[in-house]
């Protein structure tokens, strides 16, 4: 045989493999196998807004009462996401039109295909509508969008998407308040207790704009004083056992897109200086030493309530949400289960340093791939290298039924990519990255969430057996 022939075979030979070790890990067989088996994991998602079944019914039922559209499904669906963060997306038309809204989108669209907030919402259009969104003409606009709004009419179809399509079995929702009832879920939801509010307790006046959220309400309705600052601190107590009663298996802050997330371990007398006054009274620095007190109260309530505590870190007052900002108050509460939501984005690595320091943190990566594929990739694989696999969680983290799949189709990929680039490079056996996937996926919120077992088939199951 002539020699470059012989060359030419063994370049055959080899450059399926080298292109493969070259490519995309998503063309291997390890790939292929952990994706169809993760993929059948029931999934447990943490965090999301998803509003319950009646919420979206109003919105398109103007169409049904032949009233002008006030916008139109295709558009909520991306209004709603994480794609209008900082980006535009062409208001709803003047003349209410479909064809005019697609036309002006069309620019924000082409200057965003490369962002994870718009492409995590691809899986949408690809696997619930069988149609390639980045080339729609009108005509394929328009009709998927009246295929759009008659789902958001189908009581089944939160069901549909979510638990059959996404098959994501349980999540906890925080509907940005404090549960008292449980009303309105879909079925597979349960609440989160959001705290937000409590650490403005310094003056009735600050709960004016949200009523329903006051805990001087609260108290009077449950017969409490609201005289010294323990006083308060009782009140937060209490609202926080009745919270668990309705249902609430955490607590969640989004304190991080007010201010600062370095809670000073100050001194009750100092917290005092504002209890009783309003906000027009006082200096910043008296507010956030009232704040900063609560916060540690709350920390310590976590752990006298079981609640483990979601806390909001990255992304949002970025002068003040570095995950590191917490050390303090982590380490001093051992006993309080402390969740740093968002992988700390983009201090991923230093979320992976807190968690390997203190075994009282877990690192939920809610929003992460969504903000950037790549970096949430790169933390999954390093937060792996650095602590014990049972203390990562996910969420979908959005208000749709259509969003909530796609963010969490996209979620279940990049966790996917990550655990399979480790097995190519064998830094890791298949069948642990099957196991620790699955961990991330369900078994670590069933653990820090005991209480959400009873909610599951497993377990329902098991007790009719
Ligand atoms: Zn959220």
């Amino acid at each position: 045989m002539p020699h470059f022939i012989r060359l030419l075979i063994l370049a055959l030979v080899f450059m399926p493999a080298l292109s493969t070790q070259a490519g995309d890990v998503k063309d291997t067989d390890v790939y292929a196998r952990l994706k169809k088996q993760l993929d059948a994991v029931p999934a447990i998602d943490t965090h999301s807004h998803l509003g319950g079944p009646g919420n979206m019914k109003h919105f398109v039922e103007h169409a049904f009462r032949g009233e002008q559209p006030k916008d139109c499904a295709l558009r909520r669906v991306w209004n709603t996401s994480y794609f209008t963060w900082g980006h535009n997306l062409a208001p709803w038309p003047a003349d209410h039109r479909f064809d005019t809204w697609w036309t002006a989108a069309q620019a924000d669209f082409n200057n965003s295909r490369a962002r994870s907030a718009y492409r995590a919402m691809l899986p949408i259009f690809q696997d619930l509508y069988n149609v390639d969104f980045e080339s729609l003409t009108l005509e394929q606009a328009r009709e998927l969008n009246t295929r759009m709004e008659k789902n958001l009419m189908d009581p089944d179809w939160a069901d549909e998407v979510i638990r059959k399509r996404a098959n994501t079995e349980l999540i906890v929702v925080d509907s940005f308040v404090m549960p008292r009832q449980v009303r309105g879920h879909h079925p597979f939801a349960v609440s989160a207790c959001n705290v937000r509010w409590l650490i403005n307790g310094f003056h009735p006046s600050e709960f004016s704009r949200f009523p329903a959220e006051d805990p001087y309400a609260f108290a009077a309705q449950h017969k409490m004083p609201v005289e010294s600052l323990d006083d308060y601190v009782a009140v937060v107590d209490r609202i926080l056992a009745e919270s668990k009663k309705a249902g609430a298996i955490c607590l969640k802050s989004q304190t991080a897109y007010d201010r600062t997330l370095q809670f000073d371990r100050v001194a009750k007398h100092r917290a005092e200086e504002a209890f009783g006054k309003p906000r027009n009274e006082l200096k910043w620095g008296q507010v956030k030493a009232f704040q900063d007190y609560l916060f540690w109260r709350l920390a310590e309530l976590s752990a006298k309530h079981e609640l483990p505590f979601q806390i909001h870190t990255g992304h949002a007052y970025i002068q003040g949400s570095n995950p590191m900002n917490l050390v303090d108050l982590i380490q001093a509460n051992r006993k309080t289960k402390f969740i740093l939501f968002h992988g700390g984005f983009p201090w991923v690595g230093e979320t992976g340093m807190i968690a390997l320091r203190c075994p009282n943190v877990w690192v939920d990566s809610v929003w992460m791939p969504v903000l950037s594929y790549t970096m949430g990739k790169r933390a999954y694989k390093e937060w792996l290298d650095m602590f014990s696999s049972n203390r990562i969680m996910w969420g979908s983290d959005l208000f749709t039924v259509e969003g909530t799949y796609g963010t969490t189709m996209y979620t279940r990929q990049c966790i996917t990519e990550a655990l399979a680039e480790k097995v190519v490079a064998k830094e890791l056996r298949e069948e642990d990255a099957l196991r620790i996937g699955r961990q991330i996926l369900r078994e670590n919120a069933l653990e820090i969430f005991p209480s959400l077992r009873k909610l599951t088939k497993e377990n329902k199951t098991m007790s009719d057996d």
